[in-house]
This record gives structure tokens, sequence and C-alpha cells, in this order.
């Protein structure tokens, strides 16, 4: 679609009353443009909801207060933007009513359907409730329920798009909305099966849901607003000596992402580079910023860039008979990888051994091992940090492994990696 620009703001940028105005005011200034909208659940609201799943999971009865407390804090947030009759609390209302009408059931015994179907209530009542504020400003806007268009299968909490439906709906319910003129406000995050049930993209998937709108409305640019100037080369609160870069390449960014830079989802780039639809990355604080361009564009030169992710799991595997690690044998290893949706994100193998890090996620990890136990020996080292840099500098490098035991390590042309293990430095009193 001509024009079209597609917008996320995430749970900071709308996590109380003040910063739901700011983000008016910044929608405020592009008025009478065709701009689709995506929001993120409130603040900390879908971890907040996971509590409440986990409470419902466990009876421990305390899942309806703990709902409850959610419901508060959003009533709060409506008071200071409503009138006390306005139709935004009955429609807010009904939104919270069916989570009750789950939490009254017994637990599903597919925990993950169980998830999708109560932890999605925070991103449409925080898309209800921005709608409603845009609306009552005089900026018109219609609401839309991503769930009609992002079709995915039917592995919750992680669902995948089936891109081919998901275009066709995209162009049959978003499009005319658009066309009507106003802006067009969705959910981040959630999807629907084939049979119409809820599902979720990943935590953090917001992002995701803004590039698949991008994609399938073949937007003219998308742009993700956050507290940050735009993407940096490492997260500040780990590292001083940063600066935002001005440019990206799509691989530049995919390659940080997929190792833990938090500042957008991993699967955000590729369906935006698949239609060159550039990707802004900007500062809801200072919307007048420039802000970071991810695009085609190839820069010449990049400073050091660091990702860390924590909760890795180093999976030491090796055969019980000496015998090779050949190519049977990981082809049984990746079956059951693949089956299990575990993120490798490095790996190394000698004759008898094969070494895997992957993102220590749920019980994903203990599955793994059990799986593959009968046939191998398997050691597991937790709790571990993946070190990612790109365009690194020796002395970067130096101090990032101060402090540090160095696991596993691979270079390639531009990237380092390195699994670690944090060393406690005891104070002498302890070890007295
Ligand atoms: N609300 C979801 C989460 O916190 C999705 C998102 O924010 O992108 O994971
Ligand atoms: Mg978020």
């Amino acid at each position: 679609m001509k024009n079209l620009k597609v917008f996320k703001f995430g749970g900071s940028s709308v996590r109380d009353a003040a910063n739901v105005k700011n983000v008016t005011s910044i929608l405020q200034s592009f008025a009478g443009r065709p701009i689709l909208i995506v929001v993120s659940a409130m603040g900390k609201t879908t971890n907040a909801l996971e509590e409440v799943v986990g409470a419902h999971a466990n009876k421990t009865g305390k899942a309806f207060d703990l709902l409850n407390a959610i419901r508060d804090q959003h009533y709060r947030i409506m008071a200071e933007l409503f009138d006390p009759g306005d139709e935004v609390y009955a429609a807010v209302n009904d939104q919270f009513v069916a989570v009750e009408w789950v939490l009254e059931e017994e637990p599903h015994e597919n925990y993950d359907y169980m998830y999708d179907q109560i932890v999605c209530v925070g991103e449409l009542v925080s898309s209800t409730i921005v709608a409603a504020y845009l609306n009552k400003i005089g900026l018109p806007t219609s609401w839309l329920d991503a769930r009609d268009v992002i079709l995915t299968d039917e592995i919750y909490r992680e669902g995948w798009v089936q891109w081919e439906e998901t275009v066709e709906r995209a162009k049959a319910k978003a499009q005319p909305l658009l066309e009507k003129g106003g802006f067009v406000l969705t959910q981040g995050f959630i999807g629907s099966t084939d049979s119409n049930e809820t599902t979720t993209l990943g935590r953090e998937g917001s992002d995701y849901t803004a590039a698949i709108f991008s994609f399938c409305l073949d937007a003219e640019d998308m742009t993700i607003w956050k507290d940050v100037p735009g993407v940096l080369t490492a997260d500040p609160r780990l590292f001083d000596n940063i600066v935002k870069l001005d440019r990206l390449s799509y691989r530049e960014a995919i390659e940080m992402t997929y190792y833990g830079a938090k500042v957008i989802h991993p699967k955000t780039i590729k369906p935006l580079q698949n239609k060159s639809i550039p990707l802004y990355v900007k500062s809801f604080i200072e919307p007048q910023g420039e802000g970071t361009l991810i695009s085609s564009d190839v820069e010449d030169h990049y400073p050091p860039m660091v990702a860390v992710e924590r909760n890795q799991a180093l999976v030491y595997i090796s055969t019980r008979d000496f015998s090779f690690v050949a190519e049977h044998h990981m082809s049984v290893l990746f079956n059951h990888i693949a089956n299990l949706r575990l993120q490798v994100n490095m790996m190394q193998n000698t004759a008898i051994s094969f070494a895997v890090c992957v993102n220590d996620i749920d019980d994903k990890v203990e599955r793994f091992a059990q799986q593959i136990q009968g046939e191998f020996k398997v050691m597991i080292d937790r709790q571990l940090e993946l070190i990612t840099v790109r365009h690194a500098q020796p002395a970067v490098l130096e101090n990032l492994r101060k402090g540090k035991i160095l696991l596993m390590e691979e270079r390639t042309k531009d990237t380092v990696q390195m699994v670690v293990k944090n060393v406690q430095v005891l104070d002498w009193k302890e070890v007295e």
C-alpha cells in the first residue's frame, strides 16, 4: 500500500497514562496519513499474566487475585484518560471476563495452550485503551483484531506464521480499514490458528507482528519506538562507551539480534529484508531524533558491537562406546533439537564428542537430555553467557574476558563468539 507506515509501540511506551499520552502526541504529528499501529501489553503486564497462568496451572488459589491486580492497574490508567461513563470500561472488562472463564475451568492439560488463552489479554486491553484514547482526542482509529489476520500453526507460545493466508487476510481485513482513512491499531504478539484458537508468537514478539503487517501490506517503512535513541553498539546497562549506530544493514542487525542484542526481536528483520522495507528504530522520548535506519545498504565500517545472551546451557554429548560422532548421530541429535525448537547458538565437535550451546528456556534442555540419554553420555553446564562481538578489536575482547572462564570460542571473519561462566570473586572474609 502506497505511503503506508507501520509503527510499533512496546510495553514501556504505554506503561502508564502519561506514556499513552506521549504516544498519542507522537501520532498527532502523523494525523491524516495511513498508519498501522501495533502495540504491546502495558508495561510488565505479560510477566504479571504469566504469574496468573502459573497460579492457575498449579492451583495455588491465587490466580483470581493476581488477575484482579492487573485489572485494577488498567482501570487506574483508564481513570486518568477517560470520563467515568466512557464505553472503554465495558470493552476492557469484557476482555478480562474472558480470562475469568478460563480460570473457572480446570487447568487445561496443554500448558502452552492455556498460556496463550490467558496472556493474550494484555495486548487486547492495551490496544483497546490506546485506540479509544486516540479516538477521544480526535484521531480517528479503527481497532483491528490481529487474530483475524495473523494465522499460525498450532504450536502454542511459539506459533509459526502461515504466510500465504496471512497476506490474504491482511489485504482483506486491514487494507479496507486503512483505505477508509484514519489510523488502524492492532495488537502485537498474538495470532490465531485455523480453528480460531489464540496463539502467541513468542515473548517480545510484537516487533515481529509489525514486520508481518509491513510485509503483507507492502509498507513504505516501519518504525519501532523505543526508550533508547536507536540501536546501540551494546546494552548501556552492561557497558560504558557505547555509541548509537546511525545506519545498519539487515545482515548486521540479524547477526546481533539473533544472539541477544535485545533492541529488536530477531524474527523482525527477515520479512522486511524480503521486501526491502526500511526499518527505523527511534526514541519515543525524543521523537525528533534521527534514530537508526536499518536497510539493505551495506556500510563499509562498523564499530565493535557486543551482544550478551544470558541463560545459556552447554550440552556436552559423547558416544558411550567411543564410536565417532558421525553423520548418523548428528542427524539423530538435530532431529531432537528441531522438534524441541531449541535455539542453537554455537557448536563444536571432535571425533567422539559434540558440544552445543543453546538457550536454556523452560525445561527444553532437560527434555533434550532425557531424549538422548539412552544413546549418548550427556553433561550439562548451565547459567552461562554467550557473548557475541562483531567487528572486534583485541582490547575489546580482552576486556570482555575479565572475570570469566572461557568454555568455548569461535572466530569467523567478522564475529567472535564466546560461551563463558562468570567467576564468583569471593571476599577474603568469606574464604576464611
Ligand atoms: N507483551 C509481549 C511480551 O512482553 C510481547 C511484546 O512486548 O513484544 O513479551
Ligand atoms: Mg515488550
